[in-house]
């Protein structure tokens, strides 16, 4: 039996209002119903007029898939009750998408798979019932934010698979701008179906609502699988149903079977003329598409002599991928600029850079001149990630700046010998390890500053003067 699954994907597009008024569409940590006004609460007589903005960034994700823009789409009223739909209705677009076909290429373990779009349109959110001991409570700050739902063909075949499948919509989203693309808070969700198939035959399929975790979508999927294996290894049917699903307790929860089915009574939005888009405003989007995720993957590898897995790791960030490009500008040296960034600024990334990039690029570059040790530069880097003091400020005010002068070292060298004749005459007699001893003492005295290649080899020489 193979899985079968396919997504609808809701994307809480980044415009600074909502689709169909100016209210403010950033509702996230706002108060409850403060970002309302008359269009978006549905009240008799207001009138919705479309957000450029929203358009132009639903179209991007279109290009960005390969997607054939329709010319002229049209807006749909999605009609059903619920107490966070103050209209009653939805708009929506279902005769006429805004775009259909297109697929996304992604990585799993490394291998490329493909997953073709059927369709992808513009809608509007619904607000939100918050539910306390006392009651539901409604909050009409997320009715009219606007969304793309992207649709794809029943292309993946494992849970694991809408996973990944969903992580690269995420770094895709973000590449392009147009959304924060964060699940935790809601501003990428999914339904997911899926469907056990027997002979090469679809079989009846479930539907799981709003996922919001990449962890939930896999568990939720595994789950799914695993329930329509049973009947079916009994030659029973499957029921066709949908699904909520309880993250903490990792179970379905059955919402309603096919009999219940939904009639949305669908027509045209009488408010809304259809939505012809212009071929210059479409060459105008085109024309402002940032460089898409996968070319600058390709870039990262020529231009900075990158392995794809490292390119892939920096690309999953946008913000961290431009940070490299700061740190490696300033370095001229990519690779390196990369090793830092992978190893040192990522476990202080969080929510952004540790230290600005230009100062990192700077701390490399003294590390290349010798003019610090790599430990140093590390601890310094640590400090400043921690907070507080800049990180130039802080290498200044250590001295930390690395002994590399031929001069001072051999004075250096000279007074550990002094210091230590049994050592040195230990290593006259072959003991090599005295050197490392004599080279411990002059990091002592120098705090560590002294670079250890060129002291040892100064030791070494006048040792065997
Ligand atoms: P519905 O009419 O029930 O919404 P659609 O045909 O519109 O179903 O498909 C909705 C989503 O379900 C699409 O992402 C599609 O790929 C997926 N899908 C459709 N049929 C199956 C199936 N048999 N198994 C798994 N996923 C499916
Ligand atoms: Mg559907
Ligand atoms: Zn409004």
């Amino acid at each position: 039996m193979d899985v079968i699954i396919g997504l609808e994907i809701h994307v809480q597009l980044a415009t600074r209002t909502k689709l169909f008024c100016r209210c403010r569409a950033d509702y996230f940590a706002a108060e409850p119903n403060t970002l309302t006004c008359p269009v978006c609460l549905g009240m008799p007589g207001a009138l919705p007029v479309p957000n450029r903005k929203a358009v132009e960034y639903a179209l991007r994700v279109a290009f960005a898939l390969g997607s054939e823009v329709q010319p002229r789409s049209q807006f749909d009223r999605k009609n059903y009750f619920y107490p966070d739909l103050p209209k009653g209705y939805q708009i929506t677009q279902r005769a006429v998408p805004l775009a259909v076909g297109g697929e996304l290429v992604y990585l799993l373990d490394g291998e490329e798979r493909r997953v073709r779009i059927r369709e992808l349109h513009i809608e509007e959110d619904a607000g939100k019932l918050i539910h306390t001991p006392d009651g539901a409570l409604v909050d009409m700050n997320r009715c009219g934010v606007p969304l793309v739902e992207i649709v794809t063909e029943p292309d993946l075949r494992a849970p694991r698979e809408a996973r990944e499948f969903l992580r690269a919509l995420r770094t895709l989203l973000r590449h392009l701008g147009v959304s924060n693309a964060d699940m935790e808070k809601g501003e990428l969700r999914c339904d997911a179906n899926l469907s056990l198939s027997q002979d090469g035959e679809l079989g009846t399929k479930v539907e799981i609502k709003n996922l919001n975790s990449f962890r939930g979508v896999e568990r939720a999927l595994a789950k799914a699988a695993q329930a329509q294996a049973e009947p079916l290894s009994r030659g029973e049917r499957v029921m066709q149903a949908t699904y909520g699903w309880d993250e903490t307790r990792g179970e379905l929860l059955l919402q309603r079977q096919k009999e219940e089915a939904h009639d949305y009574r669908y027509f045209p939005e009488p408010d809304l003329v259809p939505l012809e888009l212009s071929p210059e405003f479409l060459a105008q989007v085109k024309e402002g598409m940032p460089e898409l995720p996968w070319a600058r993957r390709d870039r990262f590898v020529s231009q900075y002599g990158l392995s794809a897995r490292d390119a892939e790791v920096l690309l999953a960030e946008p913000t961290l991928a431009d940070y490299f490009e700061q740190v490696a500008a300033g370095v001229g040296d990519g690779r390196e600029a990369a090793n830092w960034v992978l190893s040192e600024v990522l476990r202080y990334w969080r929510e952004g850079p540790p230290v600005p990039a230009g100062e990192l690029a700077e701390l490399i570059r003294r590390v290349r001149a010798g003019r610090v040790s790599r430990t140093n530069a590390k601890q310094v880097l640590e400090e400043a990630a921690e907070g507080g003091r800049s990180l130039l400020e802080l290498l200044e005010s250590r001295a930390l700046e690395q002994v590399s002068d031929e001069e001072e070292l051999r004075r250096l060298a000279r007074e550990a010998i002094a210091a230590h004749p049994q050592a040195a005459a230990d290593f006259r007699a072959g003991k090599a390890q005295a050197l490392g001893f004599l080279v411990g003492q002059v990091m002592r005295a120098t705090r560590g500053r002294a670079d250890a290649k060129k002291l040892s080899q100064i030791l070494r020489e006048l040792l065997t003067e």
